[in-house]
């Protein structure tokens, strides 16, 4: 929503500058690569905005290309989430959705080259003896036994492998590199292994299948990606990346960039993990508005505008990028502030009656003080009142601006009021305030004396009942997953969702699904995607409070 201010530069523009001022490139083609194995989160839509980002920046071209090569665990529910995100964030990618299996046909071929050449062989020993032979940090891995088999036996038994003559984990076909290698990645990988699962695209055509680190390098080096830009634990997979372009027959070889991923503080960026809170329904799907999915964090009103200076504001580098959620909550309310029409609903009513009604009117107000395009509404006055029962209180403590009996405060885009009785019920509690207004005061000031507070209410009569989604943080700790040991459901919040029968203004009864207020002095609000339906049931998130009230607590 707001207007996009210059990207700030980091090392990826850095080396992009200089790759076009030396021209070794023309114009850059970046990729997003997503395994469709869950819905994407708030340490992907980084990743989108860096990606599509620059593309966008040096006219270049961005691709989305799904990694589709674990076939048990992917879906196309997960791949059109996957697209709809993207969108939703602001941007398209190049041409049509690529895909990894698109190049199973060619990886395969690849893969007979690297035998052909003895840079490939097929491995009988089972999962735990290549373990073994693997080696550790500190040790040098040894030869498999079958690491030197002749070409024409490799090109034999890769071949039944894709027949299907062979069980599942029977055999795999490692890359011929290192074992004495410092570089564990490099002590000869498996680039394919059987598995007999049935594939969203390809069916039941393959039983084996390439391995994410033969696969990532030959799909970017065959869309002609320039820079391959990903997140610092594949730093050490980057000798891989450049050994198997090196040695297979493909034009161009991309090379590949590394940055911090991103963390944020109260919650996870895994997709495994996001799983688990679904399956064992800690949340209501992959679109609680608790969690940090994008999808979540749509829902719960975050917008695209507002998550895309979040990331500019998080920026991209190598070192850790652990992130407090207070600057993710300051891009959302800046993003809204400016656009949110500004109404008055209630969430925890206190009754109030008028004693000197009569006379009393509704007023007109503006939606918003700075944006009048925004439009007016009435606010209806009238005899019974709601005001929110914080702004009461009997014994008011220092400093207090809001009601107290005697007290006035203005009621917002209405009279000045004040209280002359307190009803409580048989145990003491506040039930009802008797109040009267100054009827001089319609957007005008008191005569004589000043009047400081200003409280929102709703005419009872006028108001509308609502639904109101109130939501905290999902976890009690900033790093739920820090310690392996503990199960990070452990620290789930349980007062993470608190709902509300609340009150709102009869402006806001046609609101369609998605639509951004601010209720004045509670914070900026969303209409729920799924459940709220204009006139009949109105159903409101909570997307973030109007004041920063994460790192006052923590301070
Ligand atoms: P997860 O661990 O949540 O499954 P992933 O990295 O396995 O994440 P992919 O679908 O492979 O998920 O990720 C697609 C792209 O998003 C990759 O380039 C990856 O580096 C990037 N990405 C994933 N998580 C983050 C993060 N927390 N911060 C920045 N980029 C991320
Ligand atoms: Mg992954």
């Amino acid at each position: 929503m707001s207007t996009a201010s210059t990207p700030a530069s980091n090392f990826i523009r850095t080396i992009i500058d200089a790759d076009l001022a030396t021209g070794r490139h023309r114009s850059i083609v970046t990729r997003f690569p997503p395994e469709p194995n869950g819905y994407l989160h708030v340490g992907h839509a980084k990743s989108i905005c860096l990606n599509f980002g620059l593309a966008e920046d040096y006219q270049g071209k961005c691709n989305l290309r799904f990694d589709d090569t674990n076939p048990e665990k992917e879906s196309f529910e997960y791949a059109e989430s996957i697209q709809e995100d993207v969108r939703w964030l602001g941007f398209q990618w190049d041409g049509d959705v690529k895909w990894a299996s698109d190049y199973f046909e060619a990886l395969y071929s690849f893969a007979v080259e690297l035998i052909n050449k003895g840079l490939a062989y097929v491995e009988d020993l089972s999962a735990d003896e290549m373990r073994q032979y693997r080696g550790t940090l500190t040790e040098p891995g040894k030869n498999s036994p079958y690491r030197d088999r002749s070409i024409s036996e490799n090109l034999d038994l890769f071949a039944r492998m894709r027949a299907g003559e062979f069980a599942d984990g029977a055999r795999v076909l490692r890359a011929k590199i290192d074992m004495a290698s410092p570089n564990i990645n490099l002590r000869d990988p498996a680039i394919y292994r059987i598995r007999r699962a049935h594939h969203i695209r390809t069916h039941d055509a393959w039983c084996i299948y390439p391995m994410y680190d033969y696969t990532h390098c030959i799909s970017d080096a065959l869309e002609g990606i320039t820079h391959s830009i990903c997140t610092l634990e594949f730093e050490d997979h980057r000798p891989l990346y450049d050994w198997v372009l090196d040695n297979v027959s493909v034009e161009c070889h991309p090379r590949q960039y590394e940055f911090s991923r991103l963390e944020l503080h109260y919650t996870i960026t895994s997709k495994r993990k996001l799983l688990q809170l679904v399956n064992e329904k800690h949340v209501s799907g992959w679109d609680d508005p608790r969690m940090p999915t994008i999808q979540g964090m749509r829902r719960r009103g975050y917008t695209a505008s507002g998550l895309r200076e979040f990331a500019k504001r998080i920026g991209v580098s190598k070192s850790e990028n652990s992130v407090d959620m207070a600057i993710m909550e300051g891009a959302i309310r800046e993003d809204l502030e400016p656009c949110a029409p500004r109404v008055m609903a209630i969430i925890n009513p206190l009754k109030v009656t008028i004693s000197n009604f009569d006379g009393a009117q509704a007023r007109e107000a503006d939606f918003h003080p700075n944006a009048p395009e925004l439009g007016k509404r009435v606010v209806p006055f009238g005899r019974e009142l709601y005001i929110e029962a914080d702004d009461f209180a009997e014994v008011p403590p220092a400093g207090w601006k809001r009601l107290t009996l005697g007290g006035e405060v203005r009621l917002r885009h209405s009279y000045v009021m004040r209280c002359d009785e307190v009803v409580k019920d048989a145990s003491g509690h506040v039930v009802e305030l008797k109040c009267s207004i100054d009827h001089a005061t319609l957007g005008k000031n008191p005569e004589g004396r000043k009047v400081k507070g200003v409280i929102h209410f709703l005419s009872c009569e006028h108001a509308i009942p609502a639904e109101i989604r109130l939501y905290d943080r999902l976890f009690t700790v900033a790093r739920p997953d820090a310690d392996r040991e503990v199960d990070f459901c452990n620290y789930l919040n349980p007062d993470s969702l608190k709902v509300v029968q609340g009150w709102v203004e009869v402006a806001v009864q046609d609101a369609a699904p998605e639509t951004h207020y601010q209720f004045e002095r509670l914070g900026y609000f969303c209409t729920d995607r799924r459940d709220h339906r204009p006139k009949d049931r109105l159903v409101f998130n909570r997307t973030v409070t109007l004041k920063d009230s994460w790192t006052k607590e923590q301070a």
